[in-house]
């Protein structure tokens, strides 16, 4: 499942970071142009916390909407999806600047 091995990630760089304390949250940023469902991610973030110092950890997830740069009236557009035309002129040559992401922003360790 590739939700699974995300939430995995996840756990392994806060676990790397918070250097043997527990971690109490996190902030995960989501792009919704990415493929990530944030409920999954909730759910495996929970099964795969069990038993480690992110067992228990407040997950929020925070989601990142779709932005675009226009190459032919180089506007910014939003975007709801990943090959999405511009907003302004209705171009299909935009380059996606928000909206993939998929990383953690913050986490709180206690001390
Ligand atoms: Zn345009």
């Amino acid at each position: 499942m590739h939700e699974m091995s995300i939430a995995q990630g996840i756990i392994d760089l806060c676990l790397e970071h918070a250097g043997g304390r527990r971690v109490t949250s996190l902030d995960v940023e989501i792009g919704e142009l990415s493929s990530v469902v944030p409920e999954a991610i909730e759910f495996c973030f929970e099964a795969c916390s069990r038993e480690t110092l992110l067992e228990g950890a407040r997950l929020n997830i925070i989601r990142v909407s779709g932005t675009g740069q226009c190459r032919e009236c180089g506007r910014e557009t939003p975007l709801t999806e990943l090959y999405g035309s511009c907003g302004h002129c209705g171009s299909h040559r935009v380059a996606i600047v928000a909206g993939e992401e998929l990383r953690v922003r913050e986490i709180e360790v206690d001390d």
